[in-house]
């Protein structure tokens, strides 16, 4: 078991570096300024777009990157320039990496092995692993012989087999289908509950890092937009690219101007007739005609009695998808989408009224994109 920290860590790959010098643009950094503790036994989630630095971030980790500036910490050992053998670390990438003639057994034995492990104490390694990846019926298999989803669950009983510090996943459920991926996320889930180690899973799939991860780290353009458990990043999301990434189908983010009318204060939007009450929370912060991008999620906007303060605006789509129905009314060149899992029926045309729940509406900068907090 290990506790991580890692402090004001940054990384600029060579080829970066000459662009530095060239146009001095802060992007150049594959990651940057990242800060964080991963407390002993947790699960966290690194999770963004494409290009981020999830898997930069994971690799200096592991010491298969060099750091720019920085430091990291096992327990009180600065890792930096540690060895990867020397660090303690299960590793799981996307591809398997598992030697295709030795079957499962060997393929987990070998690293003991080469730490001059004896057969018993192997044995006795792979016993307790090899139920808990549900590979027991595969240990005499070799590679090629097995489906993906069982590749990847010998690929990481093989980082979990010599009980590492800390175990490191990179998106090791990407190259699956969804059935096989979900079973595969409990699976992960289960195996973590048992051995409580320490873990780091990088992925780009919301779903997946929520439902493993005790926190998530959101990153974006190489620096952390936010930390925190699911919950809070879904409920409490630090600013727009956090409140647009996390939540399917995504949340409405909507440019507005407020305007007060008489004594309340209206969402008003560009090119639309809808105006809608702005949540009494936000009274204190809002004043007439503030640019505002507001955010709400579909389960959060409402259909409401005639007695509130909103336009009437027609409906454009209405979307039954079984265990839920989806309706979504234009504003100006956009829609703004609800979602209910009340057995509604709305007429496209057919005029609603809409309000926001007063909670669950969120304001944000639009020039800079923080959060405006009511
Ligand atoms: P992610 O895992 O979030 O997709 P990466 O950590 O792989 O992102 O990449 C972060 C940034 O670093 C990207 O701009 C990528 O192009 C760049 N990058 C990654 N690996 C290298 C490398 N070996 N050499 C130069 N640039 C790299």
């Amino acid at each position: 078991m290990a506790q991580l920290t890692l402090k004001n860590v940054y990384k600029r790959y060579d080829n970066q570096e000459k662009k530095l010098f060239r146009k001095k643009k802060i992007n150049d950094f594959a990651v940057k300024d990242v800060s964080y503790v991963c407390e002993d036994g947790e699960f966290i989630g690194i999770l963004g777009p494409s290009g981020c630095g999830k898997s930069t971030t994971l690799r200096m980790i592991a010491g298969l990157e060099t750091i720019t500036a920085g430091d990291m910490y096992i327990g009180d050992v600065r890792i930096n320039d540690l060895h990867p053998k020397d660090r303690n670390i299960g590793l799981a990438f996307e591809d398997y990496a598992l030697y295709p003639p030795l079957n499962v057994y060997d393929n987990l034995a070998f690293n003991m092995r080469a730490k001059k492990k004896s057969e018993e104490e192997i044995r006795k390694a792979i016993d307790y692993v090899a139920p808990l990846m549900k590979i027991d019926d595969l240990l005499d298999m070799k590679p090629p012989a097995l489906s993906g989803g069982q590749k990847q669950r010998v690929n990481i009983a093989r980082a979990i087999v010599r009980r590492p510090g800390l175990l490191l996943l990179d998106e090791p459920l990407s190259h699956l289908d969804g059935k096989m991926r979900q079973q595969l996320r409990q699976e992960i889930k289960r195996m973590h509950h048992e051995i409580k180690c320490t873990t780091i899973i990088v992925t780009h799939d919301q779903m997946e890092a929520m439902s493993l991860a005790d926190r998530i780290i959101i990153m974006k353009d190489g620096e952390i937009q936010q930390i925190g458990t699911p919950l809070e990043v879904y409920d409490d999301p630090a600013n727009e690219f956090v409140a647009g990434f996390i939540g399917e189908p995504p949340m409405n983010l909507l440019p507005s101007v407020i305007i007060k009318n008489q004594e309340n204060f209206m969402f008003t939007f560009e090119g639309s007739d809808l105006q809608v009450e702005v949540p009494k929370k936000y009274r204190d912060v809002v004043k007439d005609g503030m640019k505002v991008t507001l955010g709400v999620r579909p389960v959060d906007v409402l259909i409401a009695s005639e007695k509130v303060k909103s336009t009437p605006v027609p409906v454009a789509i209405y979307e039954n998808l079984g265990d839920e129905r989806r309706v979504s009314v234009r504003v100006g060149e956009q829609l703004l989408s609800m979602t209910t899992t009340d057995d509604v029926y709305y007429e496209p045309g057919q005029k609603v009224q809409l309000i926001f729940h007063e909670e669950r509406t969120h304001l944000f900068d639009p020039q800079t994109g923080e959060r405006i907090r009511g």
